[in-house]
C-alpha cells in the first residue's frame, strides 16, 4: 500500500477577494520506504503541500490518501490523532521545547501523544538517540547544542513514535550547506534502517542529491518527475 496517493489535488486559498491557487491539479504516488524531495522556488507550492499530506490543511479538491486513510474525511480532532500516530515532523527551525533536554525533547511525543510507560518511553529514547549519533547528548538542553545537533535530535522526535511518514519542510533552510548533507544523509539512514518514508521540501538543489525521487514544484504544478513511474 502506498503511503500517499494524490489525485488531482489542489488548494486554493482566499486572500480577500482574490483566490490564490497554491496547489493546482497535482497527482503523484509515494511509496513505503521512500525517500522523496519536493523542490521548487519560493511561493511554488511546498509547504501547502506538505502540509495537506501532513493533515494540518485540507484539500479545496482531489483526493489524497495517506497511510490507506482518505484525510479529507477526517474532522480536525481525527486529523490530530492520526498525526500522532503516524506521520512525524521535522520543521527548519527544529522547534525543541528550550526548557527541556534532548532527551525529554524526544520522549515528549511518547508521554504526550501516545502515552507509553516510563521504562519503555526511555528504552525507546536511547535508542533513537543512538541512532542519530547523540547517545551521550541527552542530558543537554537545545541550548547548548549546535544547529547541526538540533535538526538530529528532531529527526530523533519525528521517529520516535515509529510514524511511517516523515515530513520535513525545508528541514536545511538554516544550516550550512555542509551541515544540511549531513542531515540529509541521516535522514536517508533513518529510512534504511526505519523503512520510514521521507518527504522533504527545499528550495535548494545542491541538497536534493540524496533523494531517489525529485518532484519539481513551480507556480503550484508539478513540473517534472524521475524515471520511477509516478505519473502526473
Ligand atoms: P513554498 O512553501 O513553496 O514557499 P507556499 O506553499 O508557502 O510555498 O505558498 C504557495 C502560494 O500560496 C504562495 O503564493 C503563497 O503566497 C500562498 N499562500 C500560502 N499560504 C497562504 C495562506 N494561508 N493564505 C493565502 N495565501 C497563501
Ligand atoms: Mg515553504
Amino acid at each position: 500500500m502506498p503511503v500517499v496517493v494524490a489525485k488531482q489535488l489542489e488548494k486554493t486559498y482566499m486572500a480577500g477577494d482574490i483566490a490564490v491557487k497554491a496547489i493546482q491539479k497535482v497527482s503523484f504516488t509515494i511509496e513505503p520506504s521512500s525517500f522523496v524531495a519536493f523542490v521548487g522556488p519560493s511561493g511554488s507550492g511546498k509547504s501547502t503541500l506538505l502540509n495537506m499530506i501532513g493533515c494540518l490543511d485540507p484539500p479545496t479538491a482531489g483526493t489524497l490518501e495517506v497511510i490507506g486513510q482518505d484525510i479529507s474525511s477526517l474532522n480536525r480532532a481525527q486529523a490530530a490523532r492520526f498525526r500522532g500516530e503516524h506521520i512525524g515532523f521535522v520543521f527548519q527551525d527544529f522547534n525543541l521545547i528550550p526548557v527541556l533536554t534532548v532527551f525529554e525533547n524526544i520522549e515528549y511525543p511518547l508521554q504526550m501523544v501516545q502515552n507509553w510507560p516510563k521504562e519503555k518511553r526511555t528504552i525507546r529514547v536511547q535508542e533513537m538517540l543512538k541512532a542519530v549519533g547523540m547517545a551521550d547528548q541527552g542530558h543537554k538542553f537545545p541550548s547548548q547544542i549546535s544547529g547541526g545537533q538540533k535538526q538530529r535530535v528532531a529527526v530523533a522526535r519525528a521517529l520516535v513514535t515509529s510514524a511511517s511518514l516523515v515530513l520535513a519542510d525545508e528541514p536545511t533552510a538554516n544550516l550550512d550547506h555542509k551541515t544540511a548533507n549531513h542531515i540529509i544523509a541521516l535522514m536517508k539512514e533513518m529510512r534504511d534502517e526505519f523503512g520510514t518514508s521521507f518527504i522533504f521540501s527545499t528550495h535548494d538543489p545542491k541538497v536534493v542529491n540524496n533523494a531517489e525521487t525529485i518532484f519539481t514544484l513551480e507556480d503550484g504544478q508539478l513540473l517534472q518527475e524521475d524515471s520511477g513511474g509516478n505519473h502526473v
